[in-house]
């Protein structure tokens, strides 16, 4: 029999997603939290999930949770867009950010699930191939944004999986030298000694999206958050885009309670860098002189 329908060709050959399964204390290759929530707010949870309409649609723009996260970060709420976590927002500002046959543009070594939403999507990825000591050449990124019809440059900083943090001096040259969007990935910001961060200053560019999560140092993977930052014209287009429920009730009211213990975020944080360094130097004392184990190099975390 003749087939009525076949899969398109961006996604004919895909298999689902495989995380690693079991059952692991730390999860090191998933970047999960080690913390879980304490009891006293397990219950400020469960109180507010009973009191959820759970007939009712939630609130298709997550005012409060907005309004909360905004107050750890010191942003405007008009800046702000919730996702079903940053995957979410990296798969909606590929999908619709981008058109015609322009290209995105993701670096070598990073987080894998750019290139992914570019190919679902149909949209070429062009790859810069960071220095061999994983370092980035922003002159080098800039010269390839602006010759390829480059309609998106996505990258994460500080860099999973590298651990390297670029400068902001190195990513305000590339926005400003380049004739495209730009999505900076800030998922592992929190983990940083110096603030390298620009959500204090992303309003001042017409081209930037800087992207967080719940999911990495606010420890909340299970329930789906991210946050799209950028000034207002740009938020408006990802509002009028997403799907208009996409953040459902329950992790829209537990999202309103962990953002709104700054206190914990920070503490948690902390107590996560102190033990990352003390896990790079208990690592690096098992490794030979010129640095390989295993033929593996141990990176220095830059954060
Ligand atoms: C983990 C991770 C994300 C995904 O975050 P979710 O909000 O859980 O979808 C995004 N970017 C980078 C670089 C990550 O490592």
């Amino acid at each position: 029999m003749p087939t009525k329908y076949s899969l398109n060709d961006n996604i004919k050959n895909l298999t689902p997603y495989e995380p690693v399964h079991g059952d692991f204390d730390i999860r090191l290759d998933a970047n999960e939290s080690f913390f879980s929530l304490d009891n006293a707010t397990k219950l400020k949870i469960t109180t507010a999930i009973n009191e959820l309409d759970f007939n009712r649609y939630p609130d298709s723009s997550a005012s409060k949770l907005i309004s909360a996260f905004s107050d750890v970060y010191s942003l405007n709420p008009q800046n702000v867009t919730a996702g079903n976590g940053s995957d979410e927002l990296i798969s909606l500002i590929v999908g619709t950010f981008l058109s015609g046959d322009q290209k995105l543009l993701s670096f070598s070594h990073d987080f894998s699930m750019y290139k992914f939403y570019a190919s679902t999507f149909g949209f070429d990825n062009v790859i810069y191939d960071k220095n061999e000591d994983l370092t980035v050449d922003i002159d080098k990124v800039i010269t390839l944004a602006n010759s390829d019809n480059i309609g998106a440059i996505i990258f994460s900083n500080p860099c999973n999986p590298t651990s390297l943090l670029m400068s902001k001096e190195d990513i305000i040259k590339l926005i400003t030298n380049v004739n495209c969007l730009v999505v900076l990935d800030e998922a592992y910001m929190d983990f940083c000694d110096t603030n390298g961060s620009l959500l204090d200053s992303v309003c001042d560019y017409d081209n930037l999206i800087i992207l967080k999560t719940s999911s990495k140092a606010v420890g909340l993977a299970s329930i789906r958050l991210g946050f799209a930052v950028a000034n207002t014209t740009i938020t408006n287009a990802l509002k009028s885009v997403k799907s208009p429920y996409n953040v459902n009730s329950i992790s829209q009211a537990v999202g309103c309670i962990i953002f709104s213990d700054k206190d914990s975020i920070t503490k948690k944080t902390a107590q996560i860098i102190r033990n990352t360094k003390s896990l790079f130097t208990d690592l690096s004392s098992i490794f030979t002189a010129d640095g390989d184990i295993w033929g593996h190099r141990l990176w220095r975390w830059t954060g």
